[in-house]
């Protein structure tokens, strides 16, 4: 799609991402000091903390135990990743109502090419409409930076949290810059800006000055990638095509950890079909043959083993894997308990016959008509019969605890 409109991009991040969700779903938590953790592990890390939490101290990253110190009144709220998954995926389909490019850059960070719109105005009224709507569904705010530059575009997103919305307008850049802390530029870790502070240069308006004053005093100091990135702050344009470019992938895998333990051939075989369908979906998705296929259990008491094969003819169907599949598990399978199955192809090159076949064409790939139905109804909407009667699959898949309006909507049941 030609993207010929305003040069600017969007950089998009939610705020204190996975504690706002368990805030959202237990209004017990609103308001109150959360860390998002590992419960029950002697040493677990806060991999998410709410603003009240924030406000005194507590950082994601930071060891629960400390955390507790820096803020006595700290609640652990266990971590719940399929379900900050879920809604991830959620946000992004929303978000590309916002424009059809956006470049999912982590699980609640996007950027948004806003070259679909012509004047900077309609896109912002976009975005003002993309952050009430995320409030309606899932009760959590985001944070917006709107520049013509994707790294200015990141900062300006950090600028104001939480619930922030900054545009710079171009040739605004320098303006803008001037009074960012060096530590809130991405790439400036810890060790460079204490030797930054020590130098004297606190914001990013000082140290750019001093590359317009004297680059060699930086370069001697910080070496040339540190140049580079400070280079980069100041161009006022990007290459959109080459930024939101689609990388094809290299490999496509889907690994299951079962909550039980499974034996017998029958029941390890159709978890492993289920995953090579889902495979194969997701190959089909990219219009992708594999030419190599990795299988990888992993045993209840831990030790796994694993086998890879270059193939000498191509992978694109379920017909293709369950010729292969059996015989590749039997060869590292003698009867274990089995907690784990990963299946993953590899050595992937563009099918050349990529043509789409009508929905009323006798002769559709049923590949195809799964590729639709998944697209229309989401992910997991559709199984291989073969698994129908393992309910085991179905828990571990689903994300069971999403309580409120906003998800109940959009669940498929199958
Ligand atoms: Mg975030």
């Amino acid at each position: 799609m030609k993207m010929t409109g305003i040069e600017y991009v969007a950089h998009i991040d939610m705020d204190a991402f996975f504690a706002s969700i368990e805030q959202a779903a237990n209004p017990c938590l609103k308001g109150r000091p959360i860390a998002v953790t590992g419960i029950g592990k002697r040493h677990s890390v806060v991999t998410s903390a709410s603003y009240e939490a924030k406000r005194l101290g507590v950082r994601s990253g930071m060891p629960f135990f400390q955390a507790v110190k820096l803020c006595p009144g700290l609640m652990a709220v266990k971590v719940q990743s399929r379900k900050y998954e879920y809604v991830s995926r959620e946000i992004m389909k929303m978000l590309s109502g916002v424009s059809p490019r956006i470049m999912v850059a982590s699980i609640d960070e996007a950027y948004v090419d806003l070259g679909f719109y012509t004047k900077l105005e309609e896109a912002l009224k976009s975005f003002i409409k993309f952050k009430h709507d995320l409030k309606e569904s899932f009760g959590i705010t985001a944070s917006v930076g709107v520049t013509v530059n994707p790294v200015l575009s990141k900062i300006a997103s950090d600028y104001s949290k939480p619930n922030g919305f900054v545009v710079v307008k171009k040739g605004l850049e320098r303006a803008f810059l001037k009074h960012v802390p060096s530590g809130d530029v991405p790439g400036i870790g810890r060790h460079t800006l204490i030797k930054l502070e020590s130098m004297g240069y606190k914001t990013v308006g000082e140290v750019l000055e001093e590359f317009e004053r004297n680059p060699l005093r930086l370069y001697t100091a910080f070496g040339n990638s540190f140049l580079g990135l400070i280079q980069s702050l100041t161009k006022n344009s990007f290459s959109r095509e080459i930024f939101f470019r689609e990388e094809p992938p290299k490999s496509v895998g889907h690994s299951m950890t079962l909550s039980v333990d499974i034996t017998g051939r029958e029941l390890v075989m159709r978890v492993a079909n289920f995953l090579a369908a889902r495979v194969v979906y997701r190959l089909g998705r990219y219009s992708m043959e594999s030419a190599g296929l990795t299988v990888h259990l992993r045993y209840s008491d831990g030790k796994s083993r694993r086998l890879s094969k270059r193939l000498g003819s191509m992978i694109s169907s379920i017909k293709d894997m369950t010729e292969i599949l059996p015989w590749m598990i039997e060869s590292i399978w003698k009867g274990e308990a089995v907690r784990a199955v990963g299946i993953t192809c590899w050595n992937l090159t563009k099918k050349r016959r990529g043509q789409q076949l009508s929905l009323f064409e006798a002769k559709r790939n049923p590949l195809e008509t799964a590729l639709e139905i998944e697209r229309k109804f989401g992910e997991y909407s559709i199984f291989p019969g073969n698994i129908l009667f393992l309910p085991e699959i179905r828990r571990v898949e689903k994300p069971s605890d999403l309580h409120y309006q906003g998800f109940c909507r959009r669940q498929v049941s199958c």
